[in-house]
């Protein structure tokens, strides 16, 4: 299967001390991409979903093995030279997802990087937006409703995730992340399969039947402790909350601080049936 091949500039281990890099597309990539939104992120002419073929599902399984083995670094390499301008990433800027930005950072800063934004992230989280354009000069894009929680919770006469959680994640954050997907053919996920049973069976590179994406998962193999050292070693800013009890932060009414020996997702929808947001389930 063929795939666009793309020209980077050399990158440094050094990312406070480098400036952004310009991709080169080839003419054919180039072309697809008609304008771009603010932030600089591309929006497609050409909105084609990838199409889950014999061929590509060969691939996936092909490319997974062989990246099972591969430091995280060689699998965004490999995802961006293979996908690139179509790979984007999610982030609620979770430790997992601030070391694959950091990455990024210096393998390939164009790659559009959003964040969905239900309006009801903790303030620590946003600020983390900034400290991110400060440290790298990306841009992250937030990605919101169509209405804001005012608005959302005057029709629905209350707040939803008090009620139906699940519906108040589909039409905050799921239905949000279809439309911004639009156009891609791959995505990072910043899952570790040692979080939970649920991603215990993640692979390297998998299919996302949900979105009909790619999904990448470079940290699929780490630790926490593989994470937290890259944070500490190499000074990737991160959330300040982690060091208030929260180990996995969404947004502020669903997410509570952990108590000694808990889970460290204990602490997201306590007290209901709920462990994920459907980003990373596949009912
Ligand atoms: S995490 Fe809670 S507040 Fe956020 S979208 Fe889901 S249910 Fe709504």
């Amino acid at each position: 299967m063929s795939h666009p091949a793309r020209a980077y500039s050399m990158n440094s281990t050094q990312v406070e001390s480098q400036p952004r890099l310009k991709v080169i597309y080839p003419d054919e990539t180039q072309s697809m991409v008609k304008a771009s939104t603010a932030n600089g992120q591309p929006v497609f002419s050409d909105n084609k979903q990838l199409e889950f073929t014999v061929e590509l599902q060969e691939e996936i399984k092909r490319e997974s093995e062989r990246l099972e083995t591969a430091t995280p670094q060689e699998i965004l390499r490999w995802a961006v030279e293979r996908f690139a301008p179509r790979f984007t990433m999610a982030t609620a800027f979770g430790p997992e997802g601030m070391c694959i930005l950091h990455m990024l950072a210096e393998i390939a800063p164009e790659t559009p990087i959003f964040n969905l934004d239900t309006g009801y992230q903790f303030k620590e989280t946003l600020e983390l937006r900034e400290r991110v354009r400060e440290r790298y000069g990306i841009e992250v894009e937030l990605k919101r409703p169509a209405l804001t929680v005012e608005q959302y919770e005057a029709v629905n006469g209350g707040p939803v995730y008090k009620t139906d959680p699940d519906r108040c994640c589909f039409e905050r954050k799921i239905r949000v992340l279809h439309e911004s997907v639009v156009g891609m053919h791959a995505w990072a996920s910043a899952i570790r399969r040692d979080q939970s049973s649920d991603r215990a069976k993640a692979a390297i590179v998998g299919w996302d039947k949900k979105f009909q994406l790619v999904k990448v998962s470079p940290l699929a193999n780490w630790t926490k402790k593989d994470v937290w050292k890259m944070i500490v070693d190499e000074q990737v800013p991160y959330n300040p909350l982690h060091d208030q009890g929260y180990p996995s932060i969404g947004c502020w009414p669903c997410t509570r601080a952990v108590l000694f020996g808990e889970d460290e997702r204990a602490g997201r929808w306590s007290g209901v049936a709920k462990t994920e947001c459907g980003l990373h389930t596949q009912d």
